[in-house]
């Protein structure tokens, strides 16, 4: 059995790489294939898999980079995470990449997709439009395109023959992924002792940058390592995270928040992992398959336009309830318009239901953690004061 400090020594190494040597590693032992980075927040990395294409997350730079040139292609009043990017790239961090998806989460995305077609133009760029209409007749057709669209441009990466790959064989390893993933989700929440939530997220990130068929054999490890920890139930404040979908919290904001006496024990960070939700049927045309499984995905989320506005709250306070949260965290990053303008809303549905919560935004490389430490510190105290309702 693997010991947990090595696995997670092993994640953290991952995640501070911001020359991505296991993206290298894999090309050189896998010269055929080719890896192709993602932006937050979803792609269908089934469909890259496929291809022969290693899906590489690309969320930002974190705290680590100094940007230098990545502010000069933007206005200073957006977030940071598209700056880290371009950073990333002109500085030859990303060489190793044949090729950028850019989903439609918003502005700043699609402008970044432009900037880069024009900065990298040997590089393939590819748009990735997700549909914002639920209708399987109409926004599951445009998808279902969209998915062929994206096959042959990964295929014509690795030169293979988009009819003749098997993408059900992919969508299998993915569900297996997906099952180990709502796994260690759940015995975070039921025992977050086990599972401290800077742990949980290490393990996730490096899902970022390890073959689908690794990540899953490291969350097996984990799992493995994690139930025969020693410890006990500690009497922190059980606080749900919300806002953290894109550009990502630094790490020591996640490990600020556990040391200031809150547990983590649902968050909205690494989208990309737990959208479609349940699983994609292996039976049938696969492309449909995933076509289905994206357009009923009922989870919530600010880059997915719901005409109901409500539902995102009631989802919300579903999380809660599921659980057992006693209060909320919005994280945010500075200037997400998409996090901030669906704020007000949820706030009103915490409101509703009489659960507390408090808000701040932080930047990627946000290096002052002091304010936050004594926010979080004073939400955690009320909450085992006062109760969270
Ligand atoms: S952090 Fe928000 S505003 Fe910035 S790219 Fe992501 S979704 Fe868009």
């Amino acid at each position: 059995m693997k010991n947990v400090d090595e696995i997670v020594e092993r994640c953290e190494e991952l995640y501070e790489d911001l020359e991505y040597g296991a993206v290298a590693r894999w090309k050189e032992a896998n010269p055929e294939g080719a890896a192709v980075g993602f932006l937050p927040t979803y792609i269908p990395r089934e469909v890259l898999h496929a291809a022969g294409v290693l899906p590489v997350g690309i969320l930002g730079a974190g705290d680590q980079l100094e940007i230098v040139k990545g502010d000069a292609f933007f206005q200073s009043y957006i977030c940071h995470i598209p700056r880290s990017v371009v950073e990333l790239g002109l500085s030859g961090k990303l060489d190793s990449l044949d090729g950028m998806i850019f989903p439609s989460t918003c502005d700043v995305i699609r402008n970044l997709s432009g900037i880069w077609k024009l900065q990298f133009p040997d590089k393939l760029s590819f748009y990735f439009d997700v549909p914002q209409n639920f209708d399987p007749e109409v926004g599951g057709a445009f998808y279902a395109d969209t998915l062929r669209e994206l096959l042959e441009a990964m295929c014509s990466l690795t030169g293979r023959d988009p009819k003749s790959v098997d993408l059900s064989a992919s969508i299998h390893l993915y569900n297996e992924n997906r099952r180990l993933i709502a796994k260690l989700k759940a015995l975070r929440s039921e025992e977050p002792w086990r599972v401290p939530a800077s742990e949980l997220y290490l393990v996730l990130r490096a899902g970022m940058v390890l073959p689908i068929e690794e990540f899953s054999a490291l969350i097996e490890d984990y799992l493995e390592a994690v139930a025969a920890r020693e410890g006990h139930e500690v009497d922190n404040a059980r606080v749900l995270l919300a806002g953290a979908f894109c550009e990502q919290p630094p790490l020591t904001l996640i490990r600020t928040l556990e040391r200031s006496g809150c547990e983590v024990v649902d968050d909205d960070t690494m989208l990309v992992l737990r959208w479609l939700g349940d699983e994609v049927s292996e039976e049938g045309d696969p492309i449909e398959a995933l076509a289905k499984a994206y357009i009923a995905y009922t989870g919530e989320a600010s880059c997915k336009y719901v005409p109901d506005g409500e539902q995102k709250g009631i989802q919300l306070v579903r999380s809660v309830r599921k659980h057992c949260v006693e209060g909320v965290i919005f994280a945010a990053p500075s200037f997400c318009d998409p996090a901030l303008l669906d704020r007000p809303m949820l706030q009103s549905a915490l409101d509703a239901e009489g659960i507390s919560y408090t808000a701040f935004n932080y930047a990627e490389n946000t290096g002052q953690m002091q304010p936050i430490r004594e926010q979080a510190g004073t939400f955690a105290d009320t909450i085992k004061l006062w109760g969270g309702e």
